[in-house]
């Protein structure tokens, strides 16, 4: 794709840095606050930069834009854009490439001081209104690792290889980065047969995980297509889906998670358009011979993955008092997981249950066939066994109160831009 090319180069200075997560080719879309007054504004991120978008269509610096597309990108939130679908979402792209570009208009001109905020300026709001959060199952490696925990017998449920194991999630305590996560109350139960206390849980966990926002969804009674269901997202962004594996264990059966996972859930501020992650779609996902066959509606001939390098970073809160950077706790690939967000998509949908624009579908625990590419503590320290050695001298199996868990991701390959994600991050704080 022609936006993707790496020759094309920014006047922001910052983006044309190799290591930065935002050169001109990713502009990934976020909402940005700059004072209560002003309120939240839609913006792309350019190196450490973010383009007030919203600015720019009211100055009318946006070539090409529909009026409805300009109106969209006044709100304070991404859905209304979005729901306009990929056609105006890659009209803007070009139009920002051009307002960015070496030679565009921003160069040398004071329209530039106005319209680029400086990110440490800012506070980032969600980016979506979010109407409905479903999660994932999709990792073949997290699910056997999670399964041969507690159902050493049989790991992988007879289900699992057949369709994407789901859940409904709380959208109502989903928030962006940044925002201090409480240690939740719970039941936990230390038999399996009882009795439960009810206590702040000592078992919090994070969840690396990737989301994908709707762009369109469905009418309710039809169903996406597997191989249309691309076309549907809008981008993607970093997810920690925080659980309570005590509160998890007791509570699990026979309908699944419920308040281990309810308490909180962070996405990162910026989405990254399918646009963007072109280049980094791979052919997939992977199938072994054994493996039972894939029904026709979940069958694409043309399905992707996205080669996204994903990293758990930790630092506790000695550990920041001390200055010491966070340690690396994991690092995986996306490129692993064994169902596609176009099967979710279409399987969510293969009931005729209606999608709409800004519900988030996050992929369930990135986890690869490696101990370091565990993407959750549970895995990582094998429920504790193998405790993680910190900088600080202390030990982790579970997370601690002042705990900063962050996620980070990226794409790279040879001849292209690093696209990456940003941060999503989050610290525990003391049960209330
Ligand atoms: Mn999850």
């Amino acid at each position: 794709m022609q936006t993707c090319d790496k020759s094309i180069r920014s006047v922001v200075d910052s983006a044309e840095d190799p290591s930065t997560d935002f050169p001109i080719q990713n502009l990934p879309f976020g909402v940005f606050e700059r004072d209560a007054r002003e309120g939240p504004r839609i913006g792309v991120a350019i190196g450490d930069q973010i383009l007030d978008v919203a600015g720019a269509a009211e100055g009318g610096y946006l070539g090409g834009l529909s009026d409805g597309a300009k109106n969209a990108l006044l709100k304070p939130v991404l859905n209304d854009f979005a729901a306009m679908g990929p056609a105006p979402r890659m009209n803007l792209r070009r139009a920002l490439q051009t307002l960015l570009g070496l030679d565009g208009p921003l160069r040398g001109s004071q329209i530039a001081k106005r319209l680029l905020v400086p990110q440490r300026d800012v506070e980032m709001r969600m980016p979506f209104a979010i109407g409905d959060y479903t999660d994932f199952y999709a990792s073949l490696h997290h699910a056997t690792n999670v399964g041969s925990m507690f159902r050493p017998n049989q790991p992988l449920m007879p289900n699992w290889k057949w369709l994407p194991v789901g859940y409904h999630g709380r959208a109502s305590s989903i928030v962006v980065s940044g925002t201090p996560v409480r240690r939740p109350y719970g039941q936990v139960a230390k038999a399996d047969e009882g009795p439960a206390v009810f206590q702040p849980s000592v078992l919090l966990d994070y969840e690396l995980e990737v989301g994908a926002f709707l762009a369109t969804g469905n009418p309710m009674g039809s169903r996406i297509a597997v191989g249309r269901a691309l076309e549907c997202v809008f981008g993607l962004a970093l997810v920690n889906d925080w659980s309570a594996r005590d509160v998890q264990k007791w509570e699990y059966q026979p309908l699944g998670p419920f308040n281990a996972k309810n308490f909180a859930t962070t996405v990162a501020p910026w989405v990254v358009t399918t646009e963007a992650l072109e280049p980094f779609m791979l052919p997939g996902p992977p199938r072994q011979k054994e493996d039972p066959p894939t029904l026709e509606y979940l069958k694409s001939g043309d399905d992707v993955v996205f080669d996204i390098t994903l990293e758990v970073w930790l630092a506790t809160q000695p550990m920041r008092e001390k200055r010491m950077p966070p340690m690396l706790v994991s690092r995986g690939s996306f490129a692993d997981m064994y169902w596609t967000f176009a099967q979710m998509i279409a399987h969510h949908t293969s009931t005729g249950c209606n999608l709409r624009t800004g519900d988030l579908l996050a992929s369930g625990t990135v986890s690869g066939p490696t101990p370091d590419s565990r993407g959750s503590l549970l895995e990582r320290t094998w429920r504790g066994t193998e405790p993680l050695k910190m900088p600080d001298g202390s030990e982790r199996k579970f997370l601690q109160d002042g705990d900063e868990v962050i996620i980070r991701g990226f794409c790279s390959k040879p001849g292209f831009r690093k696209i990456g994600f940003g941060e999503c991050r989050g610290t525990i704080a003391a049960a209330g």
